[in-house]
C-alpha cells in the first residue's frame, strides 16, 4: 500500500470509496452531513495535487435495484457546497456507459459522483466481476470508508486486488481511524481503561474478552451492568437483564480476576418507576433496586468511582453510554464520564470514543473536540476492538 499523504495525485484519476450513507428526511434533505464532511480533506488533497476524483458510496439499504429514495443524486448539491468552485458531475449508474465515458473525460480538479453501489446486488455479495468493472473507473484506489471496513463488499475490499500495491491506499479519514485504533490496542500505554456501556451484554462480550488481554481497568455501565449485578446475586427490580447471559457475565468477571484486570461496576444507580422520560426518579444501590423500579443511569457515587479511574488513565477507549442519555433525567452519568474523559485527555491521556451512541453523546454534550479521537465507524470500530481483521483494512494492506 502507498501512504496517502506521500502520494502525488497529479494526472491520476482516484476512485475513492467514501461512506456517504447520510440520513435524509422525507424531502430528501440531508439531516446530518458529518460523513460527507469527513471525506472532504481526502478529496481536497487529490484535487489540489492536480488529480481528479471519482466517488462511490452506498446509501441506505435498497432492496430491488434503483430506487429514487436511495439515489445519491440527492447529495450532488450539498457535495458542490462542500467543495466550492469544483465541478461536480453525476453518473446515474455506477458501472454504466455514462460512468465510464464521464470518468474517462474527467479533467484534473473535477469530481464525479457515482450512483448508489447497492443498486447492484453484486456490491454486498462481494462480486469479483462487479469489483473489476468498478476498478476500470480510476487508476488509483483510495478507501476512506471506515464505517464499512468490516464488510467484505465489492467496493470496500474485493476491488483492492485489481490495483497494484502502490496504487491502493487509505484516505485521510481511514488513516486517522486505523492509527487511532492501533494506538489504543498496541501502544502499550498503561493504565489502559476501557469504558463499555450500552444496552446489551451479548453485543459486548467479544470486545470485553479481547480487552481483558490488554486493559488494566474495564468500567461497565449502561443497561448491561444490571446483568452483571444479577449474576452476582443482586436485586435489580425491572432493570434491563439478559437472563441467558448470567453465566457469561460471571465468566467474564472470573477471567478478569485471573488476569488481574479491575472490573468496575456502578455502585449505585438513578432509578425510575417506568421507562419514560418523565418517570419518577430515585436513587438506589445498583444491587438493591426495589421491585417495580429500574436502573436507567449510573448514580452519583458511581460517577465519582468511575471518574477516579478515568483520571488515572493514560489510554482510554469508550464505547456505549452509561444510561438512557436520550432522556434528560438519565444523562447525568454519561455526561460525567464524557467530562472525566475530556479531563484525562487534557492531562495527556490518549482517548478514543466510538460507537454510535457514545459519539452522539460526546457531540451532544460538547466534548467532541476535547477527546483525542472520535471514531466514525460504529460496527467497524466494535469489530476492530473485538480483535477481528477488517476486510477493508486487510485488502489495502
Ligand atoms: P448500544 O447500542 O448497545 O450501545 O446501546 C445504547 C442504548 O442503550 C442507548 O439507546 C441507551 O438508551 C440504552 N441504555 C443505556 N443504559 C440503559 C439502561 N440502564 N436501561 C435501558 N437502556 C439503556
Amino acid at each position: 500500500m502507498s501512504k496517502f499523504s506521500d502520494f502525488n495525485f497529479k494526472g491520476h484519476k482516484a476512485l475513492i470509496r467514501v461512506d456517504f450513507n447520510v440520513p435524509l428526511n422525507d424531502k430528501f434533505e440531508i439531516t446530518d452531513d458529518t460523513r460527507m464532511r469527513a471525506a472532504v480533506p481526502t478529496i481536497q488533497k487529490i484535487l489540489k495535487d492536480g488529480g481528479s476524483v471519482i466517488l462511490m458510496s452506498h446509501l441506505g439499504r435498497p432492496k430491488d435495484g434503483p430506487t429514487d429514495k436511495y439515489s445519491l443524486k440527492h447529495l450532488i448539491k450539498h457535495l458542490g457546497e462542500l467543495l466550492p468552485g469544483t465541478t461536480v458531475l453525476f453518473a446515474n449508474d455506477c458501472i454504466g456507459e455514462q460512468a465510464f465515458l464521464t470518468a474517462g473525460m474527467l479533467k484534473p480538479g473535477e469530481v464525479l459522483l457515482l450512483e448508489n453501489l447497492r443498486f447492484y446486488k453484486e456490491e454486498e455479495k462481494g462480486d469479483e466481476n462487479f469489483a473489476k468493472k468498478l476498478s476500470g473507473l480510476g487508476d488509483v484506489y483510495v478507501n476512506d470508508a471506515f464505517g464499512t471496513a468490516h464488510r467484505a463488499h465489492a467496493s470496500t475490499a474485493v476491488i483492492a486486488k485489481f490495483y497494484p500495491a502502490d496504487k491502493r491506499m487509505f484516505g485521510l479519514l481511514m488513516e486517522g481511524e486505523v492509527s487511532s485504533a492501533e494506538k489504543v490496542l498496541h501502544s502499550g500505554g498503561k493504565p489502559f481503561t476501557a469504558i463499555i456501556g450500552g444496552a446489551k451484554v451479548s453485543d459486548k462480550i467479544l470486545i470485553i474478552e479481547n480487552l481483558l488481554e490488554r486493559a488494566t481497568d474495564i468500567i461497565i455501565g449502561g443497561g448491561m451492568a444490571y446483568t452483571f449485578m444479577k449474576a452476582q446475586g443482586g436485586k435489580i427490580g425491572n432493570s434491563l437483564c439478559e437472563g441467558d447471559r448470567l453465566d457469561t457475565a460471571n465468566e467474564l468477571l472470573e477471567k478478569a480476576k485471573a488476569k488481574g484486570v479491575n472490573i468496575h461496576l456502578p455502585s449505585d444507580s438513578v432509578i425510575a418507576d417506568k421507562f419514560d422520560a418523565n418517570a419518577n426518579t430515585s436513587a438506589a444501590p445498583s444491587n438493591n433496586i426495589p421491585d417495580g423500579w429500574m436502573g436507567l443511569d449510573i448514580g452519583e457515587n458511581a460517577c465519582g468511582q468511575f471518574t477516579n479511574v478515568i483520571h488515572k488513565s493514560k489510554l482510554i477507549l469508550w464505547n456505549g453510554p452509561m444510561g438512557v442519555f436520550e432522556f434528560p433525567n438519565f444523562q447525568h452519568g454519561t455526561r460525567a464520564i464524557a467530562q472525566a474523559v475530556a479531563e484525562a485527555t487534557k492531562k495527556g491521556a490518549f482517548s478514543l470514543v466510538g460507537g454510535g451512541d457514545s459519539v452522539a453523546a460526546v457531540n451532544q454534550f460538547g466534548y467532541a473536540d476535547k477527546v483525542s479521537y472520535v471514531s466514525t465507524g460504529g460496527g467497524a470500530m466494535l469489530e476492530y476492538f473485538e480483535g477481528k481483521e477488517l476486510p477493508g483494512i486487510a485488502a489495502i494492506k
